[in-house]
């Protein structure tokens, strides 16, 4: 079998529980499952039900989140600015703009990959209403200090916490406290509902608002369709899209969240502890540092490559059906978003050192030993650096 940089984990639970909508139920939309499972979400993350807002992608969700925080927000002088890591998925920066805010991107740290706050803070502007924070491979970093920044500087907080399904920050799981935070239910997440996420917020007017939004701005519309109606007469006040999640998306969702406790944490966090345990003293890698106090349940697994090998690790593991993948570019060398006008020192050696190997409940404790092997076997070889001094550098 080939390997894979990351699958989806689904089966006859989740075939069953698609085909009790299909067959019984005979409603496919925004319905009674999806209410279902968005009291599940909420159990799991021991809130309240009412700030738990599903979406059919984790982009609908970030987009939800900063068109609601705009629209709390007091006016500025300009266009609305919302600070973000420039080591992110597109799709946190595509939210903000989408929300007719801009981007700006920051550095990161270079031992977390996450926001690094200093450099965040030079480039607020009376314009600046917001902080995405983004859990890089599932790592909460300092998320309280982050709060406390925020705080301070009379910012709101956007959590991209795409990654952190299931983990915790100092004892509190990730969903459960703060301002704004967004999940992704994709294929290859920590759960999947084919696609989808949620957006949950502790804030009622956000709350209410992104509620809204997610189903045209038609107000209330949510709990009519949960009670199994329409709304025909309500009022429409502000944009809106169509962004809510279905009944089939649900029944995948509610089936994952209990595997997601029975059987993917667990494996995601020993295929990670081998990694880990392998990786942690082997010569030109470097691995990511993690508070001990937080719980994290990977949904990457990223390690940094150093001496200028990485692109000759990843050619020697592909040579051994090894997939690996690269998370991400940077957001601020990309046309739309700047094209590398501003200049991310840390962000950018990251983009020349990070490799991400595979990460998924289907690979095999065995598959994970033979990776590391294999990474071992690779920069032993002194050729390597010979190898890499004749190959151009991505920055050259
Ligand atoms: C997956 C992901 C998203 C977007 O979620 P979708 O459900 O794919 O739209 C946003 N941010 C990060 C960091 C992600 O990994």
């Amino acid at each position: 079998m080939t390997m894979r940089l990351s699958r989806s984990i689904v089966g006859q639970e989740e075939a069953k529980a698609v085909s009790r909508v299909l067959l019984e139920d005979g409603y496919l939309g925004m319905g009674a499952e999806t209410k279902r499972f968005e009291e599940d979400l909420a159990a799991f993350l021991e809130v309240d039900p009412a700030h738990v807002i599903t979406t059919n992608s984790g982009t609908a969700a970030l987009h939800l989140a900063c068109d609601a925080v705009r629209a709390v927000s007091q006016k500025t002088p300009g266009q609305p600015e919302i600070l973000v890591p420039s080591l992110t998925f597109v799709a946190s920066f595509q939210a903000i703009s989408a929300a007719g805010c801009l981007p700006v991107p920051c550095d990161v740290l270079l031992e977390t990959g996450t926001l690094d706050l200093a450099d965040a803070s030079a480039r607020i502007t009376q314009n600046t209403i917001a902080v995405m924070v983004v859990d890089y491979a599932s790592n909460p970093w300092q998320l309280d200090t982050v709060y406390a920044w925020a705080s301070e500087k009379g910012l709101r907080v956007i959590e991209d916490a795409a990654h952190a399904f299931g983990c915790r920050h100092h004892g509190k799981r990730i969903g459960s406290f703060g301002d704004v935070v967004c999940f992704s239910f994709d294929g290859i997440k920590n759960i999947t509902c084919g696609e989808g996420g949620c957006l949950v917020t502790f804030d009622d007017e956000t709350a209410r608002i992104a509620g809204d939004a997610r189903l045209l701005s038609v107000e209330g519309d949510t709990a009519k369709r949960f009670a199994g109606g329409r709304s025909w007469e309500a009022d429409v006040k502000r944009q809106g899209w169509r962004y809510h999640m279905s009944n089939i998306m649900a029944a995948i969702g509610r089936v994952q969240l209990k595997r997601f406790q029975k059987e993917f944490l667990a494996k995601r966090m020993l295929r990670s502890t081998v990694y880990g345990q392998r990786l942690c003293k082997q010569e030109g890698i470097a691995l990511f540092t993690t508070d001990p106090e937080d719980f994290i349940v990977p949904h990457i697994q990223v390690v940094r490559v150093l001496n200028g090998r990485r692109e000759e690790l990843k050619e020697a593991l592909a040579a051994r059906g090894i997939p690996t993948g690269l998370h991400y570019k940077p957001n601020h060398l990309h046309s739309f978003f700047g094209h590398g006008r501003v200049s991310l020192p840390v962000t950018e050696q990251l983009y020349s050192e990070i490799l991400t190997l595979p990460m998924h409940p289907g690979l095999s404790c065995q598959d994970v030993e033979e990776i590391c092997h294999e990474i071992s076997k690779t920069l032993a070889d002194p050729r390597g650096t010979l190898w890499a001094t004749h190959r151009p550098s991505l920055w050259s």
